[in-house]
């Protein structure tokens, strides 16, 4: 029997475990998940899961879309078949809003997205005055929001059906389970420490969410100090912060300042909502997204999925297509 560990309970890490432990399913592998904590004590657990690529500037456009794709893909196809309640999935209007002197130019996912339109002068000029603010270009299109509050336990669910394992433990060292044929590293930052990974930081992002049932729109203004309001079926979450480097989990009084003055420039009710609480969380940051084999002489090989930054709800599923992949080539090259 081949032995294959997936590291990390992560949305990457639940992704790659649920596409693994379903193709072996009923073969002679065994597939066991390993990870020090799940949902609701995971990175993704803090984020609004709103499908748009972000903070992967290091990665090229072309994976970034493919990745990005898949996800939609599959989301919608959940929402579609009576799984959106318990994956906490919503199809959801945004507008996407910069004031760049330089605009923004049309990303290369616009074509993965339901109704990429670009605003017209007027419209833009509209939210400029409504938000108190110098939009120069702004975009309109239909997105998900995937909650992975309620995503993860289906991953787990759906993985568990499949035959695999879990086990709640820290890894100090990839080196501590060598008794398996395959190790699949989805630690997201933890990576820095497992694998040694100095290629890898925090991005601190800091949100709060609200009680506000009248807001069904994302409004996400893209520019380096911009602020973003995203609905959840049960709250609402303003955002954000993303600072590199930054390992601080402590909520910041001045980012609480900036992201509720943000938000009530653009939709001044939020005054009048109830907040439920504010959180932070430190977005696995890599110069690039690693997804790659790397064989090593006498020890298991390990492919790796780490570094998604701000968007690891959004290239989740995308990414374990890979993942799933390069599991089958090292199979088939014998190299297990
Ligand atoms: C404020 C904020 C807002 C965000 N908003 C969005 C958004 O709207 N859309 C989007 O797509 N993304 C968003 N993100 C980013 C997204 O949350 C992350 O990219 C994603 O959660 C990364 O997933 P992961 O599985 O790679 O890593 P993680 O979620 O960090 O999971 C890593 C897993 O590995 C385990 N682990 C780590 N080290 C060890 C070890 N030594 N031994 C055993 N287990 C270990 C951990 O316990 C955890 O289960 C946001 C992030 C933040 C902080």
């Amino acid at each position: 029997m081949k032995k294959i560990v997936i590291l990390g309970g992560g949305v990457n890490g639940l992704s790659s475990a649920v596409k693994i432990a379903e193709h072996f399913h009923r073969q002679d592998v065994q597939v066991t998940l390993i990870s020090e904590d799940v949902s609701p004590n995971t990175t993704g657990d803090v984020s609004a899961g709103y499908w748009t690529p972000f903070l992967v500037e290091g990665t090229s456009d072309e994976k970034i879309t493919k990745w990005s794709k898949s996800s939609y893909d599959f989301f919608h196809q959940l929402w579609l078949n009576g799984l959106a309640e318990e994956c906490g999935i919503s199809m959801i209007p945004t507008y996407r809003l910069t004031s760049d002197p330089e605009g923004e130019e049309a990303p290369l996912w616009k074509d993965v997205v339901f109704g990429f339109t670009k605003l017209n002068s007027d419209e833009t000029a509209r939210l400029s005055r409504e938000h108190n603010q110098t939009y120069t270009e702004g975009f309109h299109y239909i997105t998900f929001c995937c909650e992975p509050t309620k995503f993860l336990p289906y991953l787990m669910k759906r993985f568990l059906a499949a035959g695999g394992r879990f086990i709640k433990q820290k890894i100090n060292n990839i080196d501590e389970v060598s008794e398996f044929d395959l190790i699949v590293n989805c630690t997201g930052l933890g990576s820095k420490e497992v694998t040694n990974d100095m290629k890898c930081f925090a991005i601190r992002g800091q949100v709060a969410r609200i009680k506000a049932p009248w807001i069904y729109c994302i409004f996400n203004h893209t520019d380096d100090d911009g602020n973003y309001i995203i609905p959840n079926t049960n709250d609402v979450i303003l955002g954000g912060t993303h600072q590199v480097n930054d390992y601080s989990l402590e909520i910041s009084k001045a980012d609480s300042a900036f992201i509720f003055n943000g938000c009530k420039k653009i939709i001044p009710s939020i005054e009048n909502a109830e907040v439920i609480k504010e959180m932070v969380g430190l977005r696995p940051g890599r110069k690039e997204i690693r997804l790659e084999t790397e064989l090593r002489r006498r020890n298991a090989p390990i492919i790796h999925n780490v570094g998604h930054g701000g968007s690891g709800v959004t290239l989740c599923w995308g990414c374990s297509d890979d993942v799933l992949q390069l599991t089958i080539e090292l199979f088939k090259k014998a190299k297990l």
